[in-house]
């Protein structure tokens, strides 16, 4: 076991070692230090607010904020094919407000832009046995994907809705909730038209009739 550990902790340092450049001087080993992978004797004064288990219940992770900085959907083509749903449900938070159990153990990376699964930002945090997505990490933010946070008071549920749908360019279904639709990041594209409900109901409809 020690041994597995001692190999995980290595793997990435060796990735990074062919890509080094002078200003690249973060990659190193010093974010498993750092929030939200610090580990709990560092962290001992942090508010666990909300509690959250992925699969297996080998990963655990608590949140020490009440309310989610934003909340949005996504349906990028990335999204898509790596969480092998329509869209992905996502609440963005600091680093800070976050703490892994058992720090950066038994989690999984994968960055999308070169698609090596090491650590280096943006990546996709995943847990490393059940393979159950837990977060988007950029470089100072963290996007949670709520689905897997315990939230029993329908009230408090109401603190994760999304405010808006981004890349909805891209999307494969349509969803009439009036909330604005960007077609790539929010405020930093367009803003697209809402569907109405009666024309989806039309178009479901008309399928029905035929097939
Ligand atoms: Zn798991
Ligand atoms: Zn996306």
């Amino acid at each position: 076991m020690a041994k597995k550990q001692e190999q995980q902790q290595q793997q990435p340092k060796d990735h990074l070692a062919m890509s080094r450049t002078p200003e690249a001087n973060e990659n190193n080993d010093d974010w498993r230090e750092k929030p939200p992978y610090r580990t709990t004797e560092k962290n001992d004064h942090f508010d666990k607010i909300w509690t959250a288990k992925c699969s297996c219940e080998r990963v655990k992770y608590w949140l020490s904020r009440e309310r989610p900085l934003a909340s949005k959907y996504c349906h990028c083509r990335d999204c898509q094919s790596l969480h092998g749903a329509p869209f992905q449900w996502a609440a963005v938070f600091h680093k800070e407000d976050l703490h892994f159990e058992k720090g950066a153990e038994g989690l999984a990376f994968y960055n999308t832009a070169d698609k090596q699964t090491h650590h280096k930002l943006p990546c996709k945090v995943s847990c490393a046995y059940c393979h159950t997505p837990i977060m988007d990490e950029g470089r100072n933010m963290v996007l949670m994907f709520p689905g897997i946070i315990k939230v029993d008071n329908p009230d408090h549920k109401k603190f994760f809705e999304p405010q808006c749908h981004i890349f909805y360019k891209q999307r494969i279904v349509d969803i009439s909730d009036g909330k604005p639709k960007w077609t790539g990041l929010d405020e930093d594209s367009d803003l697209m038209e809402d569907v109405e409900p009666e024309d989806i109901e039309a178009v479901v409809g008309r399928d029905k009739v035929d097939g």
